[in-house]
């Protein structure tokens, strides 16, 4: 592939072999949710073919990138995400696109990731040197995303909406990752001169992330603050400067949920949250973890279901809504 050639990615992978390949990532999740008509996405993909009754990513992903031509290839975690990504890969692959497998182990395992980077690498023409040379680079841009976590959850001066967007992008850096990075440095200069904000009702979202379009306005309406969102958090590789296999190895998603349970009982304490908000998307296989999440938390949880990137409608809004009365003190 050319140098700069955009290369589609459904969900976060070792991002670092991508941009060492001199491509240029684009997260098709963003580029879907942040489409000017991402509901009209999903119905093109539904007109196309694919079922009514698979989730509105993948159906969103299917059509932005049928309205994307140059993207030349994309890479699919077909283990570790679903099985709606790895039968798109197939579909994509059968309608000529260049497809590019990646597995996260299941179960997890050091040795099989450490194999797997190493394919991704081999696959992309890169050494273990260039990729440790732009895993140094983006150190910098990963430190400054734990800042702005901090300052969401510890001071309040990062609202939820901003934490949730810079972590989200975080998994291809908005496709520029000079721009990011200087875009990252003068919000982090703005918010650290705004006041503190403390509000009783401290919520974590868990999950996927939301595809609702208005909810971090809404729960900011009733006078919650959204302090945690699980797995844009863990998009930005919060751990730090760990060699690559490792930083890919604690991250919580691909695996199985005892991780996850670990990573949010910790967030549970430290951020000292009231409540959390468990995000479920309408036929992905990821609901099931939802009476294992209420059992071993805690802390009390609202479950919310979202099917395709609406606004929300009212019978969620009435329980986001009663949720936050009973945790307001
Ligand atoms: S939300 Fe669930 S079903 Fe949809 S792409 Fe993600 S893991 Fe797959």
């Amino acid at each position: 592939m050319p140098s700069g050639a955009r290369v589609g990615l459904t969900t976060t992978i070792p991002v670092e072999v991508v941009l060492a390949a001199g491509l240029t990532p684009v997260d098709l999740n963003n580029i879907f949710i942040t489409a000017p008509d991402p509901w009209g996405l999903v119905s093109e993909a539904e007109a196309a073919g694919l079922p009514r009754t698979i989730c509105a990513w993948v159906k969103g992903i299917y059509a932005t990138l049928q309205r994307q031509p140059d993207i030349q290839a994309v890479i699919v975690a077909c283990q570790g995400d679903c099985s709606f990504t790895q039968a798109l890969g197939e579909i994509l692959e059968a309608e000529g696109r260049e497809v590019i497998h990646f597995k996260f182990p299941y179960p997890r395992s050091r040795k099989l990731l450490k194999q797997e980077i190493a394919a991704l690498m081999k696959h992309l023409g890169v050494t273990p040197e260039e990729v440790r040379r732009v895993q140094e680079d983006l150190a910098p841009i990963r430190r400054d995303l734990r800042e702005l976590d901090r300052l969401t959850w510890e001071t309040g001066q990062v609202s939820g909406r901003e934490n949730f967007w810079w972590l989200v992008s975080s998994s291809d850096f908005a496709s520029d990752v000079e721009a990011y990075r200087k875009k990252l440095t003068q919000f982090l200069e703005e918010v650290r001169i705004r006041p503190p904000v403390h509000r009783p009702v401290r919520l974590g979202f868990i999950g996927i992330p939301p595809i609702f379009t208005d909810l971090w306005d809404n729960l900011e309406e009733l006078g919650a603050q959204v302090v945690f969102h699980e797995m844009p958090r863990q998009f930005s590789m919060p751990y730090g400067d760990l060699d690559l296999v490792e930083q890919y190895y604690r991250y919580t998603y691909p695996y199985d949920i005892s991780v996850r349970l670990a990573d949010l009982a910790e967030a549970v304490t430290t951020r000292r949250l009231t409540g959390l908000v468990h995000y479920t998307q309408s036929f992905c296989f990821r609901q099931m973890f939802d009476q294992t999440i209420r059992e071993r938390l805690g802390v009390p949880v609202l479950t919310i279901e979202g099917d395709r990137p609406t606004p929300l409608d009212s019978r969620t809004r009435m329980r986001l809504e009663a949720f936050v009365d009973v945790l307001r003190p």
